[in-house]
């Protein structure tokens, strides 16, 4: 890694916002969130469908993303999307380490791995099959549950998944009103899943 690859690189990026981690297992942890332009999972439920185009956002240089997030607190930093692993992130968490951030990754895990992180949330998609390189790295798994056939999907990662992945179900918020109740019942029957809510949204905070 050198200083010219790390001036090289530029990434779209939707945004960057101070706030709370909601989900997972790092629910209530505050985080800073740099959001990276584009998706091409095409989830029908996706609540951040301006994501997807990755030229509708502009691009910056790790040193730009830097400075941004250098004026908060926190030293953990979630990157999130989009599916932020569309890009090589080897270069912008090799310059975020060496500052000394806790790295997060948020991903579908549709693309081949990369960077080094802290922690790695997998949430798979029916729309789009994963790269086999998340199952012996992703902290834990993190499945969307928008109605019962969510519960099979979710299963059918667990046998690949490493010994130390933890496991959540997570209703998707348009049907959490109908769904909470039942992840709750699955939950007790197969105790080796945890619930995750989106409790940013219940906060009402991005
Ligand atoms: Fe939206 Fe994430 Fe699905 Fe992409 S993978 S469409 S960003 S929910």
């Amino acid at each position: 890694m050198n200083q010219t690859s790390t001036i090289a690189q530029k990434l779209p990026v939707m945004e960057m916002f101070y706030s709370i981690q909601g989900e997972g297992f790092h629910s209530g942890k505050p985080a800073i969130f740099v959001r990276l332009g584009g998706c091409d999972v095409g989830c029908h439920w996706c609540d951040v469908k301006e994501s997807w185009n990755e030229k509708d956002h502009p691009y910056l240089s790790i040193s730009e993303i830097i400075d941004e997030i250098s004026q908060y607190p926190s030293k953990t930093i979630i990157v999130t999307g989009g599916e932020p692993l569309m890009y090589s992130l080897d270069d912008l968490t090799f310059e975020l380490k060496q500052k000394g951030y806790q790295l997060h990754l948020e991903t579908s895990g549709v693309y081949t791995m990369s960077g080094q992180w802290d922690w790695i949330t997998f949430s798979p998609k029916k729309f789009k099959k994963p790269d086999q390189s998340i199952f012996a790295v992703a902290s834990e798994l993190k499945a969307i549950v928008v109605n019962k056939s969510d519960f099979k999907f979710a299963e059918s990662f667990v046998n690949s998944l490493n010994d130390d992945c933890i496991q959540y179900l997570q209703p998707e918020w348009s049907k959490s009103e109908q769904m909470t109740a039942v992840i709750v019942e699955y939950i007790k029957a197969h105790p080796e899943w945890n619930i995750s809510l989106q409790t940013h949204k219940y906060l009402n905070i991005p």
